[in-house]
């Protein structure tokens, strides 16, 4: 056990820094200092509503899972040396069951995922990390990139199910940290026309900025931005109960919906029903990511996705609490914050 700090959430609207016993690594780990974490939209669903429909918080629990880290010993097997930084897959599916045998190791239920309860993350000084879980990176990588590639994973496997055609018309309902991203994915993928949802006139603008052709604020314009016609694929990545919704109304007949966003309460506020089944909609939910690492880095080292342009608000672990109430409150010009554990 090593004396250190982390932080807390200890239920809805409750997070605390404080004095955290460490474990040592066991023989599949190794330690890693925490470079930087990512504040994800499901850590603030453990803050604002204490858990995440049947994972709920019943005793203080430390979040982040999107984390780059220098691992402090050697792992000859991922040609890692100690001092290195990595990125940490923070998924370790069982391998064993019906589901990882099926390929669907994203969907593993009995997998042990750093900074999802019961399993402590990365919001804190140095944990022990899986050997397996560190992956390399090509040199001149910076800790907030190796931090965004978690996330830029969750955006691709959206992709990867999306499968986006030439020349087809997309929407992408909610442009936070994950639709910026999807758009950003979608601007190299050769569909015609991008165009961006959100309530927020910053991360409207930053839409734009990073590749949508239009972006609104008002999901009612699909009509007339399409001739009442909708759009060919639809993404869907809010925080809101409304999301399903929006994406249904924002699709044109038989188009494909991909739902990303984990909706406040766990709840899809009442669709009519005749919205949805009259355009024979594909929808499919899309959760975490399948074997995305690899092009997720590619994506960054070749500087064809800005990561970067995303991190909008950075925080030493002692104020990092501020982290997550501003995120809650939909703080104005936030899309993602950055956490420094070791500054
Ligand atoms: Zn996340
Ligand atoms: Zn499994």
């Amino acid at each position: 056990m090593t004396s250190s700090k982390a932080l807390f959430i200890h239920g809805a609207g409750d997070v605390r820094v404080a004095s955290y016993q460490c474990r040592e690594p066991d023989k599949n780990e190794v330690m890693a200092e925490v470079a930087a974490v990512g504040i994800c939209g499901s850590d603030i669903h453990y803050y604002k509503d204490g858990g995440i429909g049947s994972a709920v918080i019943d005793k203080p629990f430390v979040p982040g899972h999107e984390f780059g880290a220098t691992v402090l010993a050697d792992i000859p097997e991922n040609d890692i040396e100690s001092g290195e930084l990595v990125a940490v897959d923070p998924a370790t599916p069982c391998h064993v069951c019906e589901w990882c045998s099926k390929g669907y190791h994203n969907l593993c239920p009995f997998v042990r995922f750093v900074g999802a309860p019961p399993y402590n993350g990365a919001l804190t000084p140095s944990l022990p990390i899986m050997r397996s879980a560190a992956i390399k990176l090509p040199l001149g990588m910076t800790a907030d990139q190796a931090a965004m590639l978690e996330p830029l994973g969750v955006c691709l496997h959206a992709l990867d199910l999306a499968k986006p055609r030439l020349m087809e018309s997309v929407a992408v309902v909610g442009c936070g940290g994950i639709g910026l991203g999807i758009i950003q994915l979608l601007a190299l993928s050769g569909v015609q026309r991008i165009v961006g949802f959100d309530p927020q006139q910053h991360r409207i603008d930053k839409a734009i900025e990073l590749g949508a052709h239009d972006a609104r604020r008002q999901i009612s314009d699909v009509s007339g931005l399409t001739n009442g016609r909708g759009f060919d694929l639809v993404l869907e990545a809010t925080n809101s109960p409304d999301g399903l919704r929006d994406a249904v109304h924002a699709a044109a007949i038989g188009a494909r919906v991909i739902l990303v966003g984990i909706p406040d309460g766990d709840t899809y506020s009442p669709l009519s029903a005749a919205e949805a089944r009259r355009r024979g909609l594909d929808l499919r939910f899309s959760r975490r990511m399948g074997d995305v690492y690899p092009r997720a880095i590619s994506l960054v080292h070749e500087q064809r996705i800005d990561v970067d342009a995303l991190i909008t608000h950075r925080f030493t672990l002692e104020n990092s609490p501020e982290a997550f109430e501003i995120q809650a409150q939909n703080h104005k010009g936030l899309i993602k914050s950055m956490v420094y554990p070791n500054d």
